[in-house]
């Protein structure tokens, strides 16, 4: 829905705008996300959009000025507005304003209703599901607050009523802590909650958005806001979006400081919310799984929520996160925290109380914390844990102050509990750095202008201890500072450059395959290899050359080569379905039994009726099991998991057309080059060229691989090798967790295996960077010189056979070689359906072998 077409509400406050926006800022902030929010503070405002042709969608008389009599000709006309259709709600203030009176005639007199001034009471209001017109569902069943209730009115009215009411539905009359009434063709609502309870919020979203509205995907106990489904595509798009429930049992101190907060959430996130432990309890016990959960004060740490403490532990290691800030760090006793955070199996303990600049953890954040989502550093005064290991914090006091300046003490941590996060922003203040780490550890994306801005208290008087006055600024977001990449044109430059000389060197290649494709089709297997092989060697190991390529060393029974050829294009393709084909069959010819059964197992999930990879699969779990099979190292790991092309796609490294990608000098990394720049170019005695302890990021320079696992020994300076992310490409292992860890695991097994130092640059290079293609088999190997060798093997090997014949091995293996897809491929793109045919084709072949 674009901005200009969201529907219209219009917000009576003739009386007490300020108020009105103090107490029910949030009722505020969730109608903004979804409709075009208007402000009519005087007469003529409010007649203007009363009697406008763009109709409103709904009317809020947010404080009772509106029933005086100054404004009886607003009121008139919003009664036309309703018996013409349209919704107008009592809410806000209007029910803690209005006189006894004023309720008595407005309803009769005005709405011919019998509704009348109930008592004013604090205590629990259950949800009657019998009132028509509104959408249930998005709605608490119960919750507890302070109402001004409506007396006499129709059991098909009251919305909620006290929970010690329920009883009287039945038998007429009740009193209703919230009703709605159809009027003529349009509706009339009434919302006595005095304090702007969140669950009230959702109660006029319902009626606003009456008749089309439909609650989000978060079924539970607390308040799901209801959405407009006029576009089914932009519900589906809102069921995706992540869900949080969050924990208010004492509820916010300043809420205004929060609206940021709120905001961003409710526009990018289902929030659901709760006030006590029973809502708490059952919204855990829910089937539903919410993807975060936010606790907003310190309720949680007293002795009698000590239940929910443990379930929301559980509930993190199944997998969810759960934040806890806001009111949190201001609102607990210290001492408790550790009791608290043992729960989560962490050692947190309370640490430093204090104001001071807090940067960035510089040795990166936890994951899946995102760097560009967070300012580089804030001034916040903070309750800070202590016994936080350096990997969990996502700020650290920065170099001055006196504040948490202990090497385990954090103002800001985050950290992995089972499958799920628990992270805890100590700032006191609502600093909107630290409302953005909530929301980023939260796991919410929200875009510029979503915080929106709030109004922040400068200064108050009381008197009596009543506030009789107040000094308030509004603030704007502050946008994030922008990415800091201040090389940005020469990165373009380089970019610019490296296009152009692969789309030359694409264009050689490809016309290298497509002559192997003709030496191909002439079954000139050796001169095909060899135009494939030419066609990698210029422009990188495609997985369309590996896979044409792969074929013709089938054909010419150079068995390593041809797996060594499609395991290169399977790093870069792990789903390809010809490669794994293809593989699977040198391997077996290798006698790798385990190693073939894993590939075509895995190209059996792929592509589950694959015939011609069902009979293979069979038929090398039969040699499997005869015993004759010779596992290489590894191939016993070939499972999924354990497996490094689980890991996706590998990009193959760039191969640069600048000249210091091929500098190698005397070997030794150039610290100038790979830090401010080296001046001495070409010239220089040192390497400039990329090596396996390094990543080139996009100025060329090279940056530490240890520092990107978090184990480099040197400093920032020290380091031969760059310490700074901003040019590194956006996506790498450096950025895939998943990967990331298993690397670090098996870099620490490795190097604690390792016999002496000195050899952490092998196990680098194996259990990071791949090999460099260029010392694959298929890279380097001569195929004339391989193929003859290999004739000259099959002609020993025929001098040797008994009989001349074909033993039924032979022929078993002859069926399966007539099973293999031996087309090259002339197009780039393989589709599946293409691929279909291919295999037809080979059923077909294999039925002329089965008859030989
Ligand atoms: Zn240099
Ligand atoms: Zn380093």
């Amino acid at each position: 829905m674009s901005e200009q077409s969201q529907p219209l509400i219009v917000l009576l406050c003739l009386d007490h705008e300020d108020l009105v926006k103090a107490v029910h800022a949030h009722l505020i902030s969730t109608l903004e996300t979804r409709s075009e929010v208007q402000l009519a503070r005087t007469r003529v405002e409010a007649l203007r959009y009363l009697s406008s042709t763009s109709r409103p969608r709904a009317v809020i008389a947010c404080d009772a000025a509106v029933t005086r009599p100054e404004y009886l000709e607003v009121h008139h006309h919003l009664v036309d507005y309703v018996r013409s259709g349209g919704t107008a709600i009592y809410a806000g203030a209007f029910s803690s304003m209005i006189s006894f009176y004023a309720m008595e005639s407005i309803f009769k007199v005005a709405w011919d209703l019998p509704w009348s001034k109930g008592t004013y009471h604090g205590g629990t209001f259950v949800l009657n599901e019998r009132v028509k017109g509104i959408n249930h569902k998005g709605l608490e069943k119960r919750y507890s607050t302070k109402v001004n209730c409506l007396s006499n009115v129709s059991p098909n009215h009251a919305l909620y009523v006290d929970q010690y009411e329920v009883i009287k539905l039945g038998r007429g009359q009740v009193e209703a802590a919230a009703a709605f009434a159809k009027i003529g063709r349009g509706r009339l609502g009434y919302v006595g909650d005095v304090n702007g309870q969140i669950a009230t919020t959702a109660v006029v979203v319902a009626m606003c958005f009456y008749p089309s509205s439909r609650a989000p995907a978060a079924p539970g106990t607390g308040v799901s806001l209801p959405l407009d489904v006029d576009d089914e595509a932009q519900a589906t798009e809102h069921d995706q979006r992540p869900s949080i429930l969050i924990m208010a049992f004492k509820g916010i101190s300043d809420r205004e400081l929060y609206a940021q907060l709120y905001r961003a959430l409710r526009r990018n996130a289902s929030v659901t919310e709760v006030w006590d432990s029973r809502a708490a309890s059952q919204a855990l016990a829910s089937s539903y799984r919410y993807s975060a959960v936010l606790i907003v004060d310190g309720a949680l740490m007293d002795p009698e929520h000590s239940q929910i403490a443990s379930r929301l532990a559980e509930y993190t290691r199944a997998g969810t996160r759960v934040v806890l800030g806001v009111d949190v760090a201001g609102s607990i006793s210290p001492p408790s925290m550790k009791a608290f955070f043992s729960r989560w199996g962490l050692p947190w303990t309370s640490g430093d109380y204090g104001r001071t600049t807090v940067v960035l953890n510089p040795a990166g954040l936890p994951k899946p914390l995102r760097a560009t989502a967070l300012f580089p550093s804030m001034d916040a005064k903070a309750l800070y844990v202590k016994k936080v290991q350096r990997e969990h914090a996502v700020y650290i006091a920065g170099p001055d102050g006196w504040v948490g300046r202990d090497e385990d003490e954090s103002p800001a941590v985050f950290a992995r509990v089972g499958n799920g996060y628990l992270g805890y922003v100590g700032d006191v203040n609502g600093e909107q750095q630290s409302i953005r780490l909530l929301i980023e550890m939260l796991g919410v994306t929200i875009r510029p202008g979503d915080m929106g801005p709030r109004t922040v208290v400068q200064s108050a008087s009381y008197s009596g201890g009543v506030e009789t006055s107040r000094q308030t600024v509004v603030e704007e977001e502050i946008p994030l500072p922008p990415p800091r990449r201040p090389r940005e044109t020469e990165v373009a430059v380089r970019a610019a450059n490296r296009a152009r000389v692969r789309a030359q060197k694409k264009a050689r290649a490809d016309r290298l395959k497509n002559e192997g494709n003709q030496f191909f089709r002439r079954s000139e297997w050796l001169q095909a290899a060899e135009k494939y092989q030419a066609a990698a060697l210029i422009a990188g190991p495609d997985p369309t050359y590996m896979s044409n390529l792969a074929v013709a060393l089938l054909k010419l029974k150079l068995w390593e080569a041809a797996d060594s050829a499609a395991s290169r294009g399977l790093m870069q393709d792990p789903t390809n379905v010809k490669l794994l084909y293809r593989r699977a069959v040198a391997r077996e010819a290798l006698d790798r039994f385990t190693a073939a059964e894993a590939d075509l197992r895995r190209l059996l999930r792929l592509d589950r009726d694959n015939q011609s990879a069902k009979q293979e699969f069979n038929a090398v779990r039969r040699m499997k099991r005869s015993g004759r099979g010779y596992d290489w190292p590894g191939d016993e790991e070939m499972t999924e998991g354990l497996n490094p092309n689980h890991d996706g796609p590998v990009v193959v490294e760039d191969e640069s057309d600048s000249e210091d990608y091929s500098h190698v000098g005397n070997g030794t990394p150039c610290k100038s080059y790979n830090h401010g720049g080296c001046s001495n170019g070409n010239s220089c005695r040192h390497q400039h060229a990329p090596d396996m302890k390094s990543v080139r990021d996009d100025l060329g320079r090279n940056v530490c691989v240890y520092w990107l696992l978090g184990t480099c020994r040197y400093g920032d300076e020290r380091c031969i090798y760059a310490h700074d992310r901003t040019y590194l490409p956006e996506e790498g292992w450096w950025t895939n967790t998943r990967r990331l860890s298993r690397i670090r695991n098996r870099f620490a097994k490795a190097v604690e295996a390792a016999p002496r130092p000195g050899v952490t640059e092998h196990i680098l290079a194996e259990s990071l960077k791949p090999t460099s293609w260029r010392r694959d088999i298929w890279a380097y190997e001569d195929y004339k010189e391989a193929s003859k060798l290999q004739q000259l093997l099959e002609a020993d090997e025929r001098a040797y056979a008994d009989d001349g014949l074909p033993s039924a091995e032979d022929r078993e293996y002859v069926v399966r070689l007539g099973g293999m897809s031996l087309v090259p491929q002339d197009e780039d793109e393989e589709d599946v359906e293409d691929d279909l045919e291919l295999w037809e084709e080979d059923m077909r072949e294999r039925e002329m072998y089965a008859g030989w």
